[in-house]
């Protein structure tokens, strides 16, 4: 998964620019075949309805239809001759289905949509007056393990394809019938452990669907040499690490995958990765109460972060059935960010919205799927 591979189907002639821009591609032969419309910028679906013997300017309608009108098919697509339609009518868009959906009392709405194969991820809308964030899955379930999530616990199926991931946006969009103004990598899976298609997603979202890099936001648990690999593709996104431990040993007790990748040496890449972007990073730890929520913690996690131009954000657990963890009382929080604070060291607590709504990462899933 090196950086470079994501510019697999790039011609040789264009090799400084992304696949996702490039003009001749493989990617427009294998449109409608093997790959999904959904996810195929403007030159590769112009080339591609070309190829269907159609004028250059039916590829601009096919790409308003997918990315602004939300067509579902080909047949949704009213422009185009009905002829044309019944032709390339078993080309696949590449949009999944709501296969249920709850709506919390903060008006988080968490769905479970379904794939072309019948696997089931999670996506979660998180509306506000001004912003609406969609939390977004990488893989479906996850292979890391974490001790205090769901998805750790419901194990790996495989990583979603490009379109699958741009699907998520574009479902929520639609649903709420407004604009998606945030994103955060933040639902089941590793983005990191399939990076070629959230880089590659990143790039749809922001040059296709319209979302600002700088509004998008990638979650990791770490993964040695990723973060470092991340950086090469000069993405303008915020990356956020999920620490959860201030020492190593304990680290690796609630991260299971942790244990090859000492916690010194992930901080390190962390630094890293801000020299080589110039952009913000942010620790998450969640607090599981009587395990890492002691001022001692806090203590020996601000002096990892010496001099670390970073933020870290506090997640009071949200309770899930599989553990038996148990989240920090407000007290203990604030005494937790009170050392931090004294250590100079930027500190937001983040509550997770929706908790009616099993908002714990692969929570839903769990109980409904
Ligand atoms: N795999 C990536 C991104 C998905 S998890 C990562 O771990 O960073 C996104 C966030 O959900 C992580 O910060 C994780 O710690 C948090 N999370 C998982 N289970 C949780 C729970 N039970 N309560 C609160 N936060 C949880
Ligand atoms: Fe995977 Fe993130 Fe859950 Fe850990 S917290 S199991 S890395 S999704």
């Amino acid at each position: 998964m090196s950086p470079t591979s994501v510019s697999q189907v790039q011609s040789p002639d264009r090799s400084s620019r992304s696949a996702h821009h490039s003009g001749k591609t493989a990617v427009a032969v294998e449109l409608g075949t093997v790959k999904p419309l959904l996810g195929a910028s403007l030159a590769e679906l112009t080339e591609w309805v070309q190829q269907q013997g159609q004028p250059a300017y039916r590829g601009k309608q096919l790409y308003q239809w997918i990315y602004e009108k939300g067509a579902r098919s080909i047949s949704d697509i009213s422009v185009f001759s009905k002829q044309w339609r019944e032709t390339v009518a078993n080309v696949s868009i590449g949009r999944s289905t709501i296969h249920f959906r709850s709506v919390a009392p903060d008006d988080t709405v968490k769905y479970l949509l379904k794939l072309a194969d019948g696997q089931i991820i999670e996506t979660v809308g998180i509306p506000t007056e001004k912003r609406l964030t969609v939390c977004v899955s990488a893989q479906v379930g996850c292979a890391m393990g974490c001790d205090f999530c769901a998805t750790g616990k419901g194990g790996f199926k495989r990583n979603l394809a490009k379109h699958e991931i741009v699907d998520q946006i574009l479902t929520v969009q639609q649903d709420f019938g407004r604009r998606v103004s945030n994103i955060v990598f933040m639902g089941m899976g590793e983005p990191l452990l399939n990076a070629d298609n959230v880089v590659e997603a990143v790039k749809c979202l922001n040059q296709d669907v319209g979302i600002g890099q700088r509004n998008i936001t990638i979650s990791t648990v770490g993964i040695r040499d990723r973060i470092r690999q991340l950086a090469e593709h000069q993405l303008q996104v915020t990356l956020a690490v999920s620490l959860h431990a201030s020492n190593q040993r304990l680290r690796e007790q609630l991260i299971p995958s942790a244990r090859p990748y000492p916690l010194d040496e992930l901080i390190a890449e962390c630094r890293e990765y801000v020299k080589l972007t110039g952009r913000r990073l942010s620790f998450e730890y969640i607090l599981l109460a009587g395990v890492n929520d002691l001022p001692e913690h806090a203590a020996e996690l601000a002096n990892h972060l010496r001099g670390f131009q970073c933020h870290v954000n506090l997640i009071p657990y949200n309770p899930i059935q599989e553990a038996d963890y148990k989240r920090p009382n407000p007290q203990r929080i604030k005494a937790f960010v009170d050392v931090l604070e004294k250590k100079k060291i930027a500190v937001s607590v983040r509550y997770s919205r929706g908790l009616e709504a099993d908002a714990a990462c692969g929570q839903l899933r769990a109980s409904k799927a």
